[in-house]
Formats: structure tokens, C-alpha cells, sequence
């Protein structure tokens, strides 16, 4: 199957009793046993469930990964690929990564004595520089959020190879149409479902995939174990949201690009990043490895942060929402919102500044969402 094809239809088959399209929802916490130690693959639902099984396989297929295993958000996903560290060892991350993310780690798993470095993952160099003896973990988000800054997954690749580290990729804002990090040689590709892959505001969901058996087995353990695990409706939706996933990225790349290159143009806009853009500092290597750049914008105005302010609070057409990747266009302030617990210090050092504007570009007609900006920016 050609991967448009694989994107609707997964792996699902008509349901076998009643011939339905669309899958049942197996809204069940347990499964009646056959005999004592005879079950039908089933047997709590904590530990597997049918619906979830099919978005896992599902996700999989469209990733290219032999396994998929879905969380109940995104950030449950990060969190079992952390739990394959132990006490004493030492990650490298992205240093503009999402706020949930840092504080996760900064906040929460430090005191557990996994300890973190942040480098600029778009510098190779900054990266190997900070292998250290108990290193084990290259964790690299890209783009990034909200900067969309964008690593070279193959020099990433190098470092974690030639180091022994596991190589992890959050690849939310890229999804599978765009980039797929296991050919990259990455271990693990990891999804925030909330985003892209379920795309219409629905559901709050994560996924992670890998090709290494044993990497399976053990997020299948943390699964079950944790018991971070999606509910079976929220598995649905997901998987009905899922089948159009290669229409709405081709849209939402096709509006970032129109609209990027509206602001850029824009007198009262200082500075855009979007990887689509020829003055992206890291546009070439977006070229490279991803066949679109997807939607996500970033952007600070020449009148600062009251102007960026302005004009959030002064659009229409775009919610002023957290959140990205659905179908409708969201405005976000970094600063207050998404990364509001990112220290004001370290987010000054990384480039994230108080008057960025970050903007989810939606799959509406691109000149409506032209145009509201267009009116917000007028006093802005
Ligand atoms: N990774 C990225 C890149 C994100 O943007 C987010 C949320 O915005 C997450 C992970 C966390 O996902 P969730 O909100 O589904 O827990």
C-alpha cells in the first residue's frame, strides 16, 4: 500500500460480525476468560484493549514502524520513554523543546537523579560536546516548539550511534507525512496524538514507535504498569481523525507557506520562523529531510510585546487557544501560555522572547486567515 492509502485505511478490516465500516468501540474495563489461564488475547483493559490495539497498529503503519504503543497524552509518552533510564543517567535534549516537556524533566524526573543538558540540537557540535560518560539518552524535538528550530536527524544519528545512546525524536509538529525519524536510524518516534494525528481539538493523546523489539516490550510493560493508557473512545476518534491526516497536512503546509511569506512581508512584523522559508537559518536541511514544512509558524513584531499582545487579543478568525496541529487556526503567547513555566530567564536565553507569537495555521482558506491577521496587525 502506498503510504495515502495506509493513512486511511491502517490496518482495519470491516467488523467481522456485523460488516461496519467504522470499528466498534470495545468500551470494556475486562474481557470473560474461556477457562481458567484461556483468554481470547484479551484480559483487562488496562493492558490492551481491541480499539486501542487497532489506533496502535494503525499509528504504526503510517509511521513505518513494526510497533506503536498509545498513552493517554503526549506527555505520558515522553514520560515511559524516560522510564527506560535509570538513577545516574544523563539525557541531552533539544534546548527549545515544549514547556510541558522541560518541566517534566526539570521539575519531576531530577528528583528521581536522571540528570538533563540543554543544547542547540540544530549545532551538531553543541550535541557531542555534551556527551558525558552516563549519557544514555539523545532526546531531540524537531521543529522545535516554538521556535521551530530544526535538527539534522542524521548527524543526531551519528552522535547516538557512535556514543551508544538511545535516540529519541518528538516528532509532533513534523508527523509521519512530513518526516519519519526511524529512518533516520532513530529508536524511538514519538507523537503528541493530541496534535496532528487526531487534528480536530478532540482528544488529548500520545504515541511512540520503534522498530527495536525490545524497546517494545519494555513501553508495553511501562503501559500496563503506569496504566497511562487512552480510553477506548478516545482511541476511536483519534483513528477517524487520523484517516485524513495526508489531506490536512497538505493544507496546513500549504497555508503556513502563504502565510509565513505574508508575514515576512508584513512592515510590522520583525522577524518569522517557519522551515519553509528560504530565511529559515536551517531551511536547507528542512529540505532535506522533510517533504513539507507543516504549520506551525513563530513570529515577533516590530512594536514588541504590547503589539504582539494587540494582536492576539484583536483577532476574529484565529482562537486565541493553547494548543496546535487541528483544523482550525490558534494563535498562542508562548511566554504566558504554552511555556509560562519555562524560567523568564532561561527562556530569554534560548531565544524565546516575551513578544513571540506563535501561530497554529489552520486548514481554513488561507486569504480569511490573511485577512485577520491583516485587521489585528492594523493598530498593532
Ligand atoms: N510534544 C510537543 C512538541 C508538544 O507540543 C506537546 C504539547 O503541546 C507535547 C509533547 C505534550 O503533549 P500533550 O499535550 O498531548 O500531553
Amino acid at each position: 500500500m502506498k503510504f495515502d492509502t495506509k493513512v486511511v485505511r491502517g490496518s482495519s478490516k470491516p467488523d467481522e460480525t456485523t460488516g461496519a465500516v467504522v470499528p466498534p468501540i470495545y468500551q470494556t474495563a475486562t474481557y470473560v476468560l474461556e477457562e481458567v489461564g484461556r483468554d481470547k488475547g484479551f484480559d483487562y483493559t488496562r493492558a490492551s484493549n481491541p480499539t486501542r490495539q487497532l489506533l496502535e497498529e494503525h499509528l504504526a503503519t503510517i509511521e513505518g514502524a513494526k510497533y506503536g504503543v498509545c498513552f493517554s497524552s503526549g506527555m505520558s509518552a515522553v514520560d515511559a520513554c524516560l522510564k527506560l533510564l535509570k538513577s545516574g543517567d544523563h539525557v541531552i535534549c533539544s534546548d527549545d523543546v515544549y514547556g510541558g516537556v522541560s518541566r517534566h524533566f526539570n521539575q519531576v524526573l531530577v528528583n528521581y537523579g536522571i540528570e538533563f543538558t540543554y543544547v542547540n540540537s540544530s549545532n551538531p557540535q553543541e550535541v557531542s560536546d555534551a556527551v558525558k560518560s552516563n549519557t544514555k539518552l539523545l532526546w531531540i524535538e524537531t521543529p522545535t516548539n516554538p521556535l521551530l528550530k530544526v535538527t539534522d536527524l542524521n548527524a543526531m544519528n551519528k552522535i547516538a550511534k557512535d556514543n551508544n545512546l538511545l535516540f529519541g525524536v518528538d516528532s509532533t509538529f513534523s508527523t509521519p507525512v512530513f518526516l519519519k525519524p526511524l529512518e533516520f536510524g532513530a529508536d524511538i518516534a514519538m507523537h503528541s496524538t493530541t496534535k496532528y494525528l487526531s487534528g480536530h481539538n478532540q482528544i488529548i493523546g500520545g504515541s511512540i514507535h520503534t522498530n527495536n523489539q525490545e524497546i517494545f516490550d519494555k513501553m508495553k510493560f511501562i503501559q500496563k504498569t503506569i496504566g497511562a493508557v487512552p480510553s477506548p473512545f478516545d482511541c476511536w476518534l483519534t483513528m477517524l481523525g487520523l484517516r485524513t491526516l495526508h489531506l490536512r497536512m497538505q493544507r496546513h503546509n500549504e497555508n503556513a507557506q502563504a502565510i509565513a511569506e505574508f508575514l515576512e512581508s508584513h512592515p510590522k512584523v520583525s522577524r518569522v520562523s517557519y522551515p519553509g522559508l528560504k530565511s529559515h537559518p536551517q531551511h536547507q536541511i528542512a529540505k532535506d529531510q522533510m517533504s513539507g514544512y507543516s504549520g506551525m509558524i513563530s513570529f515577533e513584531l516590530s512594536g514588541g510585546i504590547p503589539a504582539g499582545k494587540h494582536l492576539m487579543n484583536n483577532v476574529n478568525l484565529c482562537f486565541l487557544a493553547e494548543s496546535l496541529g487541528a483544523v482550525e487556526t490558534m494563535i498562542t503567547h508562548p511566554a504566558t501560555m504554552t511555556h509560562a513555566e519555562v524560567p523568564a530567564e532561561e527562556r530569554h536565553a534560548r531565544g524565546l522572547s516575551d513578544g513571540l507569537v506563535r501561530l497554529s495555521v489552520g486548514i481554513e482558506d488561507k486569504q480569511d486567515i490573511i485577512d485577520d491577521l491583516n485587521q489585528a496587525l492594523e493598530n498593532a
